[in-house]
């Protein structure tokens, strides 16, 4: 071989010439060039440059596959490039491309800049033809191998270049076998093989009407053209867009000289992880197959050997494995993927990456390698997926399980839970507690009237809605599994009835669903419990020490307080009265309070509330000991708290001694065409103020009596829906008078602001700022508005949307920057020109979303809040926008 360095000084001096450098030699790149050369590409070039044996080769450019996808051909220059590359390689291994004699092989494997394992295409053994297969044999006197490397290459060249089916390929060589009486492939003679090679040949003439290119050039060519459409393909596309994997320009292409595994007893192939990738322990994990090939491992056609036997197989090569695993983690200071070669005693690697691990992986090798002084608790954080650590927090199902998958819809609250299927909310509870069962409530949508129904079940499945709808929201607070918006199912609940397709399950079906990724599973699914280890505590006090951005919780109740401050929340940013309003004990009421026809025979239900209402107040208040604790006045139109269905609009008319048509009359007026536009947040306030007053004097009554008992209340009293300033001051007067009321009593801490979730007040925030003592974004209701996106019907389009690339990503999930973003910045900036302290956090559902709440670290928010199952996951998230900011 020649020295490599002197070669490529030879390149370089011509490439740094050439206008455009559409392809680098391993010499010439690094790890940080992922965008231009992709992830396997960067990496090789890395491995090169700090002496780990790498089989030498060069890595064709991303910007080459945009330009050739966009142009439909190689840009100039290009093939004068390739040519010059080519004779490079021939001349470092001293072998020839299409030598008669002595044949230069190579692999042509895509990678783009984000790892997509095994969604795009790979051709080995390139550059072998009837004469060069001839040179192949000569040189290493093994017939059967040189016709082995042939067909292998007909057959992957003849599926991923001329588009032949892949199973015509392996019925020929199945009818081989059994023709000559042969179970594996490794039996057939050189004969076989060669005999095989015509076949395939003439399957790809027949197929294509082409015949099989016998040019080594125009193989290359076909094939690097192969693998940048091969960007483009379904798998490719879909595994991009459940990844999030945006803005790439398409894929690198590397072409790298051959190296076998397949040679002999002396040769092998495997791959590895430097840690174990489930449990993150500090053992070398992997296995490896003698006399192979890396396809064979996959195909299962032999079993591998687990990486340890190694030392027993070849000492030398498992001694120079471990330094070189040692090398590449402590110079990439992560736990890698390798993949290696044995050439006839001789060690190749062929690729290194940081290595997919789970969450519990995730944290015990961040905490690991902080204590073996190889990272910082700075870089420990950046190595955990802050959405990954939901998978601790829940119960999952367990890996191994088989699924038997009927259908898909929003992954819309995380974690596993599996049931008998119910259709109503009463049935749910019913099932639940009288006879203990374990209930899946399956549902068109939810509303807050299913409520004490997806309390008792294990979770909630609804073919309408999208990830901020009713069942999204609730069950992300509750840390209950839901899967939304499924349009695949077809629910109906008065003949129960759940379909799928020609599926149609009942009440004595059970599924289980996957919150995490939407699946809807046929059967009971064997389950694991959340474990959380001391590591991850430790991961949430390197946040903790890390992050500006305070968390805080969503929560109703006092039960959410204490889990969420378990979690490490630091107050509430949101506390939804109207949770409360559905309770058994006050929904009675408040159905009360609505039909009442005037102030007066409103009061009598108002004030018995206002004594339910303290009630609840105190438990929280007492929970957050001294924690800012907002509470937010009541928000939903008044017709969800009515009956729907006649039974129950019959029962409600017996109990108020008031006619049938007497309700029906009050459900008619509260009717409204598009509610949430309609009377709701300060709309309602303004318009019954006696209810926001009853609610202030909750708050103020529970406050009084909590400090009194000797804990500190610090509570904020939030005016939801505002959008016009004077809603504000009337609204914030109202409020005001009623604490005057207490005099002296006042012994609390309050402040008196608003939720920023109509477009509106983004863009007067310098008017409310003079107003209000603080800001919370209600980015549900802003992303609602701003795209004109109804919450609860969106689930019918957004995913059609995400398929065609319309939207990258669901905006009710993640903040669209772009509009709902700037709205944001607009309003931050305009409220903190009038108030320079001005507090504001953002209590919608993105204040649990990672890359959300790198938003608002950036805008400068002075907390996020989010459900007390995801507080570890914004702490970290937080902690990691810092980092990644510096
Ligand atoms: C919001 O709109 O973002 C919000 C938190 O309020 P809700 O979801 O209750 O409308
Ligand atoms: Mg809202």
């Amino acid at each position: 071989m020649i020295s490599n360095s002197s070669v490529a000084k030879a390149v370089k001096s011509h490439s740094e010439t050439a206008k455009n450098k559409y392809i680098y030699a391993f010499e010439d790149g690094n790890k940080n060039m992922k965008d231009l050369l992709g992830g396997k590409g960067a990496n090789l070039a890395e491995m090169t440059n700090i002496g780990i044996p790498v089989p030498s080769g060069f890595t064709i450019t991303t910007e080459v596959c945009d330009l050739f996808l966009r142009e439909k051909n190689y840009p100039d220059g290009f093939a004068e490039q390739l040519q010059e590359q080519l004779a490079v390689l021939e001349k470092k291994m001293g072998k020839k491309f299409g030598d008669k004699k002595n044949p230069l092989l190579v692999s042509v494997r895509s990678g783009a800049a984000a790892s997509m394992p095994g969604m795009m295409d790979t051709i080995l053994n390139l550059g072998l033809n009837d004469e060069t297969v001839e040179g192949l044999i000569e040189k290493n006197d093994n017939p059967r191998f040189a016709y082995d490397c042939y067909r292998r290459f007909v057959q992957m060249f003849g599926d991923v270049v001329m588009g032949v089916s892949h199973d015509l390929f392996e019925e020929a060589l199945d009818k081989m076998k059994e023709e000559n009486n042969v179970k594996a492939d490794t039996y057939l003679s050189e004969e076989n093989l060669k005999n095989l090679v015509d076949e395939y040949k003439k399957i790809v003439e027949n197929q294509t009407s082409k015949k099989f290119p016998e040019s080594p050039l125009e193989q290359l060519k076909l094939a690097i053209e192969a693998v940048f459409k091969s960007w483009g393909n379904d798998r490719a596309k879909t595994y991009r867009a459940i990844n999030g994997i945006i803005g790439l320009k398409g894929t690198a292409v590397n072409v790298q000289s051959m190296v076998f595994g397949n040679m002999g007893d002396d040769c092998g192939t495997g791959v590895a992880f430097t840690r174990d990738p489930a449990t993150g322990e500090k053992i070398f994990y992997g296995e490896f197959l003698m006399n192979a090939q890396g396809e064979d491992v996959v195909a299962g056609i032999r079993t591998p050997m687990p990486i340890l036997e190694l030392e027993k197989t070849n000492k030398s090569i498992y001694d120079e494995l471990i330094k070189i695993k040692d090398v590449l983690e402590n110079h990439y200071k992560d736990m890698q993927d390798i993949e290696f070669t044995i050439e006839q005693g001789k060690l190749f690697l062929l690729q290194t990456r940081d290595g997919k691990r789970t969450a519990k992986a995730a944290i015990n090798i961040a905490c690991d390698m902080v204590d073996e002084g190889l990272i910082t608790e700075e870089e420990a954080i950046l190595k955990i997926d802050a959405k990954s650590i939901s998978q601790l927090l829940h119960p999952q199902i367990k890996k191994s399980a088989e699924r038997n998958v009927i259908a898909k819809g929003l992954p819309a609250s995380p974690g596993a839970a599996c049931g008998k299927i119910v259709f109503t909310a009463d049935d749910a509870m019913q099932l639940a507690t009288e006879k203990g069962a374990k209930v899946i409530l399956v549902r068109k949508e939810t509303s807050p009237e299913d409520i004490h129904g997806m309390n008792s079940a294990q979770g909630i499945l609804t073919s309408r809605g999208g990830m901020t709808s009713h069942a999204a929201v609730v069950c992300r607070g509750m840390g209950k599994c839901c899967i939304a918006g499924c349009s695949d199912i077809i629910v109906n609940a008065s003949a129960k009835k759940l379909i799928i397709g020609d599926l149609v399950l009942t009440e004595e079906d059970v599924i289980t669903l996957d919150g995490t990724t939407g699946e809807i599973i046929l059967g009971e699914m064997e389950m694991q419990e959340p474990q959380l280890t001391g590591n991850f505590k430790r991961v949430m006090e390197f946040s903790d020490k890390i992050r500006k951005l305070k968390v805080r919780t969503n929560a109703d109740t006092p039960k959410d307080c204490k889990v969420a401050i378990e979690f490490g929340a630091e107050g509430i940013g949101l506390c939804r009265t109207e949770h409360m309003f559905f309770e058994e004990d006050r929904i009675h009421l408040v159905r009360q309070m609505i039909i009442a026809k005037d102030e007066e025979s409103r009061s009598k239900p108002l004030k018995e509330l206002q004594k339910f209402q303290k009630k609840d107040f105190v438990g929280i208040f007492k929970e957050m000991d001294g924690r800012p604790v907002l509470i937010r006045l009541l928000d939903p139109p008044l017709h969800e708290f009515l009956p729907t269905q006649e039974s129950q609009i019959k029962e409600l008319a017996d109990d108020f001694n008031v006619s049938i048509e007497d309700i029906k009359d009050v459900i008619a007026k509260l009717h409204e065409i598009n509610p949430m536009l309609g009377r709701r947040g300060c709309r309602l306030g303004i318009t019954i103020p006696e209810l926001y007053a009853m609610q202030v004097r909750a708050v103020s009554d529970a406050a009084i009596e909590v400090v009194n008992k000797g804990q500190e209340v610090n509570v904020e009293i939030e005016i939801p829906l505002v959008g016009e300033v004077k809603e504000f001051t009337y609204m914030k007067k109202i409020v005001q008078d009623v604490i005057n009321e207490y005099g002296d009593k006042v012994n609390f801490n309050y402040k008196i602001g608003t939720m920023i979730e109509v477009p509106r007040a983004c863009l007067t925030a310098d008017e409310l700022a003079k107003e209000a003592d603080f800001f919370s974004f209600g980015t549900n209701d802003l992303t609602q508005l701003t795209y004109g996106y109804s919450r609860d019907d969106s689930g019918s389009f957004i995913p059609k949307y995400l398929e065609l690339g319309i939207l990258d990503k669901d905006p009710a999930a993640s903040i669209d920057k772009l509009g709902v973003g700037k709205l944001m910045q607009i309003c931050v900036e305009l409220g903190r020109r009038t108030k320079k302290d001005l507090d504001i956090g953002i209590c919608g559902e993105h204040g649990g979303d990672p890359s959300s709440i790198e938003f608002c670290h950036k805008i400068g928010l002075d907390y996020v809040s989010c459900s007390p199952y995801r507080v570890p996951i914004a702490k970290l998230a937080a902690a990691q926008a810092v980092v990644r900011g510096k």
